[in-house]
């Protein structure tokens, strides 16, 4: 390190309100969202958690939707604020159907709140939130929409689906920071959060601070000091995908997940997880390793063959039998997918399987991503 190399994170002006409501304007017309946006100053599970313990409490009824592991997560806040519980589940290998989560709502009237993930990045799924939004709106409850790994990978329309608390982080397809994250505030939800007299107040959980410190003052004085850095670096990764096209960058993602998925079907040995390509997060493609072989075996040995590519074993139960591709962010990209299956193929040849030929495979891949973009 020379003497003279400037550091560039650092002494920097002071991120002012003006600039912190231009940011958190800017992760609104994102969202496609009218409604308040509050840039909360910590990863996602903040806002996530916030949602939960200011709109829900004792007598509540919550309608969980579980199709992958934070669902679970939501779950555990929801008890823990008073509330009563009903579970729907998916197999991960699949989505939730707008007629199983009505029929909940039938069986019971009293539900008054509803979670749901959009995307799972874990699990590599991805629900029809248009549909089950509709489904809910209907029946009056508020709906609360884990979108962290859909922004930015396919279509979020916060207002048109009728998501009432809709969460966002940036560190996903947007390849931005992790450190801050956004929710989106209905007057519905307001209204019930201000009703509630177990929501959060002076906590670092509270919707409700921003909005009287901070919104309600016409977002003119900054409540405390802000995530500098991390906002800033939110503002760039927003105004790079709007420098980009949304839609390009969406098309991207749907393109490494259509690739990912005909080249590990033209591969052999490996299936995708998620059995329909319409259930498919374009986020990330999740694989089944053949019976008898250890997925995080495989990913080993794919690493050991470049360990540049973005493949991961799974997380808790399903680490023996799934395999991650994460080709979201900057790795919605050709070149990584096809890297992506080379070091998978070279990692099973090394443990003993049986595969394509690489030009069989990365044809198949290259091909499904050419019928997606179309440069
Ligand atoms: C990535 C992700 C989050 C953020 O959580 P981390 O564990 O910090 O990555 C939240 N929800 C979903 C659905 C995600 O995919």
């Amino acid at each position: 390190m020379t003497a003279n190399t400037a550091p560039v994170l650092l002494d920097l002006a002071p991120l002012g309100a003006a600039h912190f409501a231009r940011i958190e304007d800017k992760v609104a017309a994102l969202m496609r969202t009218r409604e308040s946006v509050v840039a909360m100053q910590g990863e996602a599970l903040l806002p996530l958690e916030a949602c939960i313990r200011s709109a829900v409490r004792p007598g509540s009824t919550a309608l969980n939707i579980i199709t992958g592991p934070y669902g679970e997560t939501f779950g555990g806040w929801l008890r823990s604020c008073g509330a009563e519980v009903i579970t729907v589940t998916a197999p991960f290998s699949g989505a939730v159907s707008p007629e199983q989560v009505a029929e909940a709502l039938r069986a019971h009237p009293e539900i008054d709140f509803v979670s749901l993930v959009h995307a799972e990045a874990a699990t590599g799924n991805t629900n029809p939130v248009a549909e089950i939004g509709a489904v809910v709106r209907a029946h009056g409850a508020l709906l609360m929409l884990d979108a962290v790994a859909s922004v930015g990978a396919e279509p979020l329309l916060t207002d048109e689906w009728g998501v009432d608390l809709c969460v966002i982080g940036g560190q996903k397809a947007m390849a931005g920071p992790a450190g801050v994250s956004a929710v989106s505030v209905s007057a519905r939800a307001w209204e019930r959060i201000a009703a509630n007299e177990q929501a959060p107040r002076r906590s670092y959980l509270s919707l409700l601070d921003w909005k009287e410190r901070w919104i309600d003052g016409g977002r003119a004085v900054l409540p405390h000091a802000p995530a500098q850095l991390e906002m800033l670096a939110l503002e760039q990764s927003v105004d790079r995908l709007e420098a980009t096209g949304l839609d390009g960058v969406i098309a991207r993602h749907r393109g490494a997940a259509a690739a990912t998925r005909a080249g590990v079907r033209a591969l052999g040995a490996l299936a995708p997880y998620v059995v329909r390509d319409e259930d498919a997060a374009p986020a990330a493609t999740t694989l089944r390793a053949p019976d008898g072989v250890d997925a995080r075996d495989i990913v080993a040995a794919a690493l050991a063959a470049d360990a540049t590519v973005p493949v991961q074993a799974a997380g808790g139960a399903l680490a023996e039998e799934m395999i991650r591709v994460n080709h979201y962010g900057l790795a919605a990209d050709r070149d990584t997918v096809l890297a992506s299956l080379k070091a998978l193929a070279a990692g099973l040849r090394a443990l003993g399987a049986q595969v394509a030929d690489d030009e069989v495979y990365l044809k198949a891949a290259g091909a499904a991503w050419d019928a997606v973009i179309v440069d």
